[in-house]
């Protein structure tokens, strides 16, 4: 039995090494609103729907303390929608800046196809977010064959919706011929939940949380530490595999084929 389908996460993952657009606005709607987050809390819940990650993280102790000293009730509801709205436009400002195809990624779709894999995509962006996303990718030799977002499902990750509709437009069956490749612990949750193979990405995502130059800047020792902790942590969510980039998954996908030819599943 072969592999049918890859399914890919955006940021961190295909474009927007380190994943530094979701958090650059998070930060700055929060520090807007006069309660400022930290990059390790905006981080926390990456991957996820975005309405979802902003309520995820008003409801941490910390920030939730912050908000009542700043403005003597905690956050409900209309201060989710509020921050939600001032997340949109500045999110897609901020896309155009952090949407660089990472590196090998393009060659790395070549290769897949010619080994007979359709290529889709999810995401935690909205479909405007995700059009936009698409739309530069394109003009970077970077076309997934599906993409799908939170608006067009029940509910995003770690739901597998997003997966079942990438399956049903590229017409794959069954989930174990298919494999989730992300940077984030949702996005392993996600896989799982759809029943697909997993491979974790460490170097280039949210996990270590630097972009190409910032990397590329970095000891060895220092580099090394980045991506075993981000390993670990994708390891706990129940990656299968783990690669540094996208560009480096070919072996992981041979392994996984050999898997399956052994009668192992997921
Ligand atoms: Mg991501």
């Amino acid at each position: 039995m072969k592999l049918q389908g890859l399914v890919f996460d955006w940021a961190g993952t295909l474009a927007d090494h380190g994943s530094r657009a979701p958090v650059a606005t998070l930060e700055a709607i929060f520090a807007a609103a006069r309660v400022p987050v930290t990059v390790a809390e905006a981080r926390l819940a990456m991957g996820i729907a975005k309405k979802e990650h902003i309520r995820s993280i008003l409801a941490l102790p910390r920030v939730r303390g912050e908000w009542a000293q700043v403005y003597g009730t905690e956050p409900g509801e209309p201060e989710l929608e509020a921050l939600y709205a001032a997340f949109i436009p500045k999110q897609l400002d901020c896309l155009v800046q952090h949407s660089d195809v990472i590196a090998g990624v393009p060659e790395a779709f070549e290769r897949f196809r010619g080994r007979g894999l359709q290529l889709g995509s999810s995401t935690g962006y909205t479909r405007p977010m995700l059009d936009c996303l698409l739309q530069l990718a394109a003009r970077q030799n970077l076309k997934p064959d599906a993409a799908f977002c939170p608006d067009e499902v029940p509910f995003g990750r770690p739901a597998p919706w997003m997966c079942f509709r990438n399956a049903m437009q590229l017409g794959i069956y069954p989930m174990w011929t298919m494999v989730k490749i992300g940077d984030t612990p949702s996005d392993i949750a996600e896989g799982l939940n759809a029943g697909m193979w997993t491979i974790g990405v460490t170097r280039t995502g949210n996990e270590t949380g630097l972009t190409a130059a910032e990397w590329n800047a970095t000891l060895p020792a220092a580099q090394q530490a980045l991506e075993g902790a981000a390993g670990q942590r994708l390891l706990a969510a129940g990656a299968h595999y783990l690669a540094p980039s996208v560009a480096e998954c070919d072996p992981f996908l041979d392994a996984i084929e050999d898997r399956l030819r052994a009668g192992h599943r997921p």
